[in-house]
């Protein structure tokens, strides 16, 4: 993104002199307090909101000038909550992330299979295949999400709260999967976090929005500092160090 601002037709700018790079390989996390522009800015590089100044490019091509079907060849959205797809089978619904790649009658080729497979095998759903969606807890729809996603093969990964509402073993195995596929398939990923920890650990470098402005843009120790975290969130919060790994973790304090 250059310079990118974006409003909503009701309002004032919801972003505003976004200059932001995330390359292949890296996985880039947005944090920052409600109403910070996070949503807005997924929706900029989704192609799902036209920047109203500035310019956001995809792999080079200035996304403004790409219809909807070769942005998602392009770019995998994984939207915050979980997927309703009643009546549909997870093996279903994750070989909907194939649309952009099919023809118009959808018919599912074997390139089609093999990428469903390795999505399946990747979010390890595969025992889960053949069960309807509607009927899995929160934290295996979440993961039918990602492999939706995953089975797009596009290059560009967004999502929106992967960790929220699960439980502390499905959101590790949610960041890990995540984590994995970005590594292994060279994937730029963007992901909005609410989690300071997930966003500690599992980020390479981390974008904090204020009132629609980047704040700061840099690595987990360039930017995710006491004071900065204290003033962007405006509350007390301890910043400790894991003496196991020297990592930095994360408490909010209780107002006095
Ligand atoms: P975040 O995701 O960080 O909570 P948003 O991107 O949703 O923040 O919101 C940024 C700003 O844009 C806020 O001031 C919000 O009120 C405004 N906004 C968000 N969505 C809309 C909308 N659909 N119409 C008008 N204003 C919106």
């Amino acid at each position: 993104m250059r310079d990118v601002a974006a409003s909503y037709p009701t309002g004032r700018l919801a972003l505003e002199g976004i200059s932001l790079d995330v390359r292949a390989g890296e996985l880039c996390a947005v944090l920052g307090p409600n109403g910070a522009g996070k949503s807005t800015l997924v929706r900029v590089l989704s192609g799902s909101l036209r920047p109203a100044r500035g310019e956001a490019t995809l792999l080079g091509r200035p996304l403004a000038g790409m219809d909807r079907r070769a942005i998602a060849r392009c770019v995998a959205v994984v939207p915050q909550g979980i997927a309703s797809a009643p009546g549909f089978t997870v093996r279903e619904v994750v070989m909907m992330g194939r649309a952009p790649h099919q023809g118009a009658w959808m018919l599912a080729a074997g390139r089609d299979e093999e990428a469903v497979a390795r999505a399946l095998d990747a979010c390890d759903l595969v025992g889960l295949a053949g069960r309807p969606v509607a009927e899995l807890s929160g934290g295996e729809q979440k993961r039918v999400a990602i492999a939706r996603a995953l089975a797009q093969e596009a290059q560009v990964l967004i999502l929106d709260e992967p960790g929220a509402h699960l439980d502390i073993r499905h959101s590790i195995e949610v960041h890990e999967v995540v984590r994995r596929e970005v590594a292994e398939r060279r994937l730029a990923c963007v992901a909005v976090l609410h989690d300071l920890n997930a966003a500690a650990q599992y980020a390479d470098r981390v974008a904090l929005l204020k009132a629609g402005r980047l704040v700061a843009h840099g690595t987990v120790e360039e930017v995710m500092t006491y004071r900065r975290l204290k003033d962007v969130f405006e509350a007390e919060l301890y910043v400790g160090v894991n003496e196991l790994d020297g990592s930095r973790y994360f408490l909010p304090v209780r107002g006095r």
